[in-house]
């Protein structure tokens, strides 16, 4: 899009004349965002301005370890007018949520962002569709405006981005999150301890529900290719787990060697049976989602049924064999 580029010098003059800066984060917001806002904070107080911090929903107990992630406001607690609305990670106004009404309450509008279909929605644009995480730009930005990084700052910017970058493992990640990493780790960033919470640790219940789904795990179609697993209602209640403790299992299907697809069906507690479904490239599975009324991407897509578990799953599974 025109005029789509890293601006931190005009952002930086914005942040120059205003004395009260309002920061807003996306609606469910993720470790950029936060990170983000929390980095941001950290500089503009550095600099003596007043920061209020905002965002239309909760925050991750998982982000609870970013400094000022207690400080977020609802927009609704708007004590404004701020001389200065700046967004973060945020690719256009509906992920603003409720936290758009803070607009009428600024007198100039600026965002950092790098979502490439960012309209570009506010007065001030700093927003590069190729930067694999807002947090590089935010190091950038305070950088421009002569911020010097702290250990608690490079809490933040990590925290940003190691998420987006899928810990530095999506094809997104460049040289640039290496460079920055490097100057993080120069303030004494505490990576170990960091990598583990953002990365590693679990409820117990997600474990003991992740050990019923890799016992339920078996394979099937040509060359036993597609990897299927499924969780019982009755697995669920004897792990104490939540379906949202699911999330991740499918993965385990297509992370087994020889597997070109995999399939996790589980028992809602609802009695609706939900599909994930994954393939590898170039194999695709979103027509067979479409097929049972559901959708997603060609890699990863789901469904949401009516019926029992098992023959639901032998249904979307024929047609998974059907393509392998
Ligand atoms: P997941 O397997 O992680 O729940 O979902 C993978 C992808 O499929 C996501 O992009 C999600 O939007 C999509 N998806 C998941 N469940 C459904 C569903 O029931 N219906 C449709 N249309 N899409 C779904
Ligand atoms: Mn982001």
């Amino acid at each position: 899009m025109d005029g789509m580029k890293r601006n931190p010098e005009a952002v930086a003059e914005a942040i120059r004349k205003a004395q009260t800066i309002a920061v807003i984060s996306h609606v469910n917001p993720d470790g950029d965002t936060l990170g983000c806002a929390t980095a941001m904070r950290l500089g503009l107080l550095a600099l003596g301005k007043d920061v209020t911090l905002f965002c239309d929903g909760k925050i991750p107990d998982i982000m609870s370890f970013l400094p000022g992630a207690d400080l977020f406001r609802r927009p609704e607690e708007n004590e404004g007018p701020f001389d200065l609305m700046l967004s973060v990670d945020v690719s256009d106004v509906k992920r603003l949520g409720a936290c758009e009404a803070l607009r009428k309450a600024s007198r100039m509008t600026a965002q950092i962002d790098h979502h490439p279909t960012n309209p570009l929605f506010m007065e001030i644009n700093s927003v590069d569709g190729e930067a694999p995480a807002a947090c590089l730009m935010i190091r950038e930005q305070l950088k421009a405006l002569g911020v010097p990084l702290t250990k608690e700052i490079a809490e933040c910017l990590y925290a940003g981005i190691s998420t987006d970058t899928g810990n530095f493992a999506f094809s997104a990640t460049n040289s640039e999150c290496f460079q920055v990493m490097s100057e993080l780790m120069e303030t004494g960033l505490p990576l170990a301890q960091l990598n583990r919470i953002l990365f590693r640790v679990k409820p117990r219940e997600q474990m003991k529900l992740l050990g019923r789904a890799l016992e339920s795990m078996r394979f099937a179609g040509n060359g036993n290719m597609i990897a299927v697993m499924k969780l019982t209602r009755e697995d669920f209640e004897d792990c104490d787990a939540l379906s949202e403790h699911a999330d991740t299992v499918v993965n385990y299907g297509l992370d087994t060697v020889g597997t070109e697809m995999a399939v996790l069906a589980r028992e809602g507690a609802d009695g609706k049976i939900k599909f994930s479904l994954r393939a590898k490239e170039p194999q695709r599975i979103d027509d067979v989602a479409q097929k049972f009324g559901g959708g997603g991407h060609p890699q990863a897509s789901g469904i949401t049924m009516d019926g029992s578990l098992d023959e639901t799953l032998e249904l979307v599974l024929a047609e998974m064999v059907k393509k392998i």
